[in-house]
């Protein structure tokens, strides 16, 4: 019989770790929110489109480079080109150069993993509950409400750090879980504009400010130009200072710092909303993925090394190996 695998969370991690098991397993995705992606998101509000998440993601080894080559062949992964700048308050913008390629999914920064899920078993809308004692038959995954999901050999959690440590809280020390990983916060504040982008830029590093990085979403490839979608993100230092703030306090705070720093006044938006990220981008990551043969349980994600897509994909890669090593004498490659 196969090996009964559920694998929670719906980024990038957990959907190439399924596609690369599914052939060999009976591969489950649980994911909490209404769709895949996770922190590659895509926010929609008719007619604008906010990649409130990742902005892009760089290619730089040659395993993830041919991981990408079908999609870019396909055109659901290209490159975002344009200018890029350094703006700070009362001074002059300074152009910025990007030394690689940065790739963008189209048409949406979440259709890459939209692709990764296609012919797999998701299961979305469905929170998976902290883990209780594992019987004969394996363990027995529940939603919040307590309805039953399934009996499952292995569990792998994709899920941030500390949202693991709660999945597994009482199986495992939460030391052996993830050493020091520390996730760090953001947020990510969506306007839209019904015309055109009129500036020669398409994202802008932000100094001097409690904002960090501003993107024009309308300028990345396969996107409507014909509006103009921005998401600006506050600096993971202010995020975390500001993490229980009052949302419409800190959107309010955010429109002044953003018209401050860039000179766009977001009192002029059609569309203005703000999405908080408890848990953004690895500051500290853990020294590797996490595996236990005995237990049957295990977690990967971007913070097991790293913390970018890249990252998060190369910790799939690693602990795809290890589970293959377990169980079947030569290791196959994730597809
Ligand atoms: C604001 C921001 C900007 C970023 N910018 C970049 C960038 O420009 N370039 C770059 O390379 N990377 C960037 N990143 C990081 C990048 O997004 C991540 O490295 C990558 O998406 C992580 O993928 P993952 O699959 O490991 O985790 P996630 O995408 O976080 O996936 C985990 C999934 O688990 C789900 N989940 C959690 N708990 C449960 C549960 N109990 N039950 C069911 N499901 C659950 C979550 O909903 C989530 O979908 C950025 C991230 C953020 C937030």
């Amino acid at each position: 019989m196969k090996q009964r695998i559920a694998i929670i969370g719906a980024g990038i991690s957990g959907l190439s770790l399924a596609r690369s098991l599914a052939p060999l397993a009976e591969v489950t995705v649980f994911e909490k929110a209404r769709g895949v992606g996770g922190r590659m998101s895509t926010r929609y509000a008719d007619p604008f489109y906010f990649d409130h998440g990742a902005q892009f993601f760089t290619a730089r080894t040659p395993e993830f480079k041919v991981f990408l080559e079908p999609f870019i062949a396909s055109g659901a992964v290209a490159p975002w080109e344009g200018k890029v700048v350094t703006l700070q308050a009362g001074k002059e913008e300074e152009k910025r150069l990007w030394f690689e390629p940065h790739y963008v999914a189209c048409q949406n920064m979440n259709s890459l993993c939209k692709a990764l899920a296609g012919g797999l078993r998701v299961v979305t809308n469905t929170e998976i509950a902290p883990l209780t004692a594992r019987d004969s038959n394996g363990w027995r995954l529940c939603d919040g409400g307590d309805k039953e999901l399934g009996v499952f050999d292995w569990v792998i959690s994709t899920a941030p750090p500390a949202q693991t440590q709660r999945l597994f809280r009482g199986h495992l020390s939460d030391n052996a879980l993830h050493g020091s990983a520390v996730m760090q916060g953001c947020y990510a504040l969506m306007l839209g504009f019904r015309r055109p982008w009129h500036k020669k830029w398409i994202a802008a590093r932000l100094q001097e400010s409690p904002l960090a990085w501003l993107s024009v979403n309308s300028t990345k490839p396969g996107r409507d130009a014909g509006i103009t979608c921005l998401v600006a993100h506050s600096s993971n230092g202010w995020a975390d200072a500001h993490m229980d703030d009052d949302m419409a306090q800190a959107e309010a705070f955010l429109i002044k710092e953003l018209r401050n720093v860039s000179g766009i006044d977001p009192h002029e938006a059609d569309y203005c909303s703000l999405h908080r990220w408890k848990y953004a981008i690895a500051e500290k990551a853990a020294r590797e993925v996490h595996l236990d043969p005995i237990l049957q349980l295990a977690s990967v994600g971007d913070w097991c090394g790293g913390q970018r897509i890249e990252d998060a994909w190369q910790a799939s890669v690693r602990l795809l190996s290890a589970l293959i090593k377990l169980t079947q004498p030569a290791p196959t490659s994730l597809r």
